[in-house]
């Protein structure tokens, strides 16, 4: 099988963008004064009574298993590909799962990248499933097609891992628009594998769960609305189904950013973003719960925060490696926030685990 392919990362082509530092100074050159707070996300906590904005309980520990994925999506916020070697190893999962039984975290949300091609894959969900916690595994669908992984679906299944599978759209064309073309049609053989092997039942041992996040520079529509046109959408032409839809909202970083800019739709995205600010996003924004590791074991208060290479800022100052995990100060700390914020607090708020109001 040959994957599909959109692009290739910013890395590979040399692009100023696949700096961190350049996507941040391209988001600060942006003029936003005409738009609240000027486009300060600071000024807009502020107003809301955040004079900081502070964890509250560690419920989410997230791991970012690598770069290495099998498709190219033109969309990618972590600017992965089949050409970025990038993996976690097996000293750094083991540093994981020791920091883990320091916290209270009651959800292991694996992602990459396609975490499923990390060689330790297997060996991190397993350890978490023993340890009791609810597994998520960020799944792009195509990768259950390799030939290498041809058991997974059954293998999940039997562990009780939730599966949070990427699709732009239920239709083909907006789907193939944004990951590739044939992405749609693998996507449809791969759910029909889950469903196949108890996924998407409302089975609470074998849940699918769909994301979604918007083919162009728009906000994701309520994810509620979405929802059961999705459901009748695929069944009626495929045969799936699914239990739960969740909408995101594209941030402005990497392949993304790229795509705004070159489209010209950065400025009029930013202020889009801007001015959907809502303030009943705040309390629940994934960076409060959840803590983020990057494939080489640093730490951040959230993945975008994490591929714009903003560390934690602990109140001893260090940014630690989570072989050197510290509850406490990681529960003092202050989380760090740009223009990139915006994202999402915009509309109904945008996270991992979906729309937040
Ligand atoms: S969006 Fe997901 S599937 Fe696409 S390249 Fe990025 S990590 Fe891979
Ligand atoms: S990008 Fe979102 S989750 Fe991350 S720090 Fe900013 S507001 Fe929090």
């Amino acid at each position: 099988m040959t994957s599909p392919k959109a692009t290739l990362s910013l890395l590979t082509r040399h692009s100023e963008l696949a700096e961190p530092h350049y996507q941040l100074k391209l988001l600060d050159s942006l003029d936003l004064t005409r738009n609240p707070h000027q486009g300060n996300f600071s000024a807009a906590l502020v107003a809301q009574g955040w004079q900081v904005l502070v964890p509250a309980k560690l419920e989410i520990f997230q791991i970012n298993v690598g770069k290495l994925c099998n498709m190219a999506c033109r969309h990618c916020h972590v600017d992965a590909g089949p050409d970025r070697k990038e993996i976690m190893d097996r000293e750094t999962i083991d540093a994981c799962l020791q920091a883990l039984d320091q916290t209270e975290a009651h959800t292991v949300d694996i992602t990459g990248g396609a975490p499923e091609l990390n060689p330790h894959f297997r060996y991190l969900v397993d350890q978490c499933v023993a340890r009791g916690k609810h597994v998520i595994d960020r799944c792009n669908l195509t990768v259950l097609l390799l030939p290498t992984l041809s058991d997974l679906p059954e293998w999940l299944a039997e562990r009780g891992v939730e599966v949070v599978c990427s699709l732009p759209h239920y239709r083909q064309r907006n789907t193939d628009a944004q990951r590739g073309a044939g992405t749609y049609e693998q996507s449809i053989a791969a759910l029909k594998r889950l469903n196949q092997v108890g996924y998407g039942q409302a089975d609470p041992e074998r849940v699918l769960t769909l994301m979604s996040n918007p083919v162009g520079a728009f906000l994701a529509t309520s994810q509620s609305k979405l929802e059961q046109e999705w459901k009748n959408g695929l069944l009626q032409n495929h045969g799936v189904t699914f239990d739960r839809l969740i909408t995101l909202n594209n941030m402005p970083i990497s392949r993304y950013l790229e795509w705004l800019e070159a489209s010209g739709n950065l400025q009029a995205y930013m202020e889009r973003l801007v001015n959907a600010f809502n303030p009943a996003t705040v309390a629940g924004l994934m960076c409060r719960n959840t803590i983020s590791v990057s494939w080489d074991g640093r730490l951040f208060d959230c993945d975008f925060n994490q591929m714009l290479d903003l560390e934690v800022q602990q109140p001893n100052g260090q940014q630690p490696h989570i072989r050197d995990f510290d509850r406490q100060q990681w529960l003092q700390r202050q989380i760090v926030t740009r223009r990139h914020c915006f994202g999402c607090t915009a509309g109904s708020g945008s996270s991992c685990g979906g729309s937040l109001a």
